[in-house]
């Protein structure tokens, strides 16, 4: 067994095996949102594209407001207005239409008055402008979205209106899942005395799912080595990252570090500073990188968030990673004790302030499904006091 090494410098090994050139897929506009774009996005056209009304009105020179004026056409959205607006004239414009030659102005239909030779006039007192110019939202070859960034709902218009229809992003990474432990059977199933049900596997592929990787999950071994080694290699040679479950700690019956090593993995740490998780093991076959994480749930959530998730997106080029928000403590946060850095859960109050939740340790997955986020205690701290500001990883 290694040494153990502090919880930054086990981010630090993990993270540089995510540097490598990102393998890269088109995508339709509806399956855009959760990659990550992998070129920049300009836009091939000025916003607005042409000078046009904000407004559903009437298109006329602002110096002959107050007098009445003779409609020259009606211009719909997508027509090129035929007449140019000359002293005393306007058309009648809707929102989104082009303005006509010779218009500086569009008044809204609420202010028109018509006049019984059927010409209009502005009653309104608000000055007339409502139009945009061509260009003054954003220049024709700007950059619009980053490579690096996370698509969102958000994102999806600004693709569609700069014509971007299949955006270029990371290949997800093949996350093979592999739960071990003679205790578990599946969440469909009864346990029998002394079993309990596999929480983590279906967990891990929903982790797996929000950071953007592709799970595919391979069962549940028992703690023997040959059914662990048979899955283990079959995982390592169908995915980018594989995930075990259990058997990385003390007991006579942990066998998977032996095992990682005696299929080819080399082991890069296997204990950390942190709490929970302390055996958490994390190895390279070529480019495949394995994490043997404790089985306990909160753990193993624990170790996803903090270690596997950041690894997934910088393995995908991600460039604002986990975005943690610093927010302060609205009550002290006490544990027992202080020898290694501990992520805590917490909650997220609605004025923004961070609540402790109850927790009784790794095994406490109720804990982590009534919190919001995981707050890192530093090594040494048994109290942080209210008030105190700290990141937190939204989970
Ligand atoms: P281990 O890391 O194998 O020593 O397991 C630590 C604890 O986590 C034990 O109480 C196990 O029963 C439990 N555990 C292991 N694997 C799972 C799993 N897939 N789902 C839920 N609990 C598990
Ligand atoms: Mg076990």
């Amino acid at each position: 067994m290694g040494e153990m090494i502090p919880f930054e410098k086990a981010l630090e090994i993990t993270l540089a095996r995510a540097v490598r050139e990102v393998s890269v897929e088109t995508v339709t506009l509806s399956d855009a949102v959760g990659r990550i774009l992998a070129r920049d996005v300009r836009s091939d056209m000025d916003f607005p594209p042409f000078d046009k009304s904000a407004m559903d009105g009437y298109a006329c020179r602002v110096a002959d407001l107050g007098g009445p004026l003779d409609v020259l056409e009606v211009i719909a959205a997508g027509m090129i207005p035929t007449k140019e607006i000359t002293q005393g004239r306007c058309s009648k414009i809707m929102t989104g239409a082009m303005l006509p030659p010779g218009a500086d102005g569009v008044f809204k239909v609420e202010d028109s008055e018509m006049l019984p030779d059927g010409r209009v006039r502005c009653a309104g007192s608000e000055p007339p402008g409502n139009v945009a110019r061509r260009g003054e939202d954003l220049e024709a070859g700007a950059t619009v979205i980053p490579a690096g960034t996370l698509l969102g709902a958000k994102h999806v218009s600004v693709l569609a209106a700069v014509g971007c229809a299949g955006p270029v992003v990371a290949c997800r990474p093949r996350v093979g899942i592999v739960a071990t432990g003679d205790e578990l059977v599946e969440p469909s199933c009864k346990p029998g005395p002394a079993q309990i049900r596999n929480s983590n596997s279906w967990q891990l592929a929903a982790q797996v799912e929000r950071a953007g990787g592709a799970p595919r999950y391979y069962g549940i071994a028992p703690d023997r080595a040959e059914v662990i080694a048979d899955l283990l290699r079959r995982a390592l040679a169908e995915n980018d990252i594989v995930l075990l479950s259990g058997g990385v700690s003390m007991g006579d019956f942990d066998l998977v570090p032996e095992i990682m090593t005696a299929n080819g993995v080399e082991i890069l740490f296997d204990r950390v500073a942190i709490k929970p998780g302390k055996p958490t093991t994390c190895g390279i076959a070529g480019d495949r990188v394995v994490f043997g994480m404790p089985g306990n749930p909160v753990s193993t959530f624990v170790i996803f968030e903090v270690f596997v998730r950041p690894f997934i997106q910088a393995w995908m080029g991600c460039r604002s990673g986990c975005n943690d928000p610093v927010l302060p403590l609205e009550a002290a946060l006490v544990r027992r004790k202080a020898d290694r850095m501990e992520w805590m859960p917490v909650r997220i109050s609605e004025k923004g302030g961070l609540v402790p939740v109850r927790y009784n340790g790794s095994a406490h997955f109720l804990a982590i499904g009534r919190a919001d986020g995981l707050i890192p205690v530093p090594k040494g701290v048994l109290r942080l006091e209210q008030g105190s500001r700290l990141p937190v990883r939204r989970i």
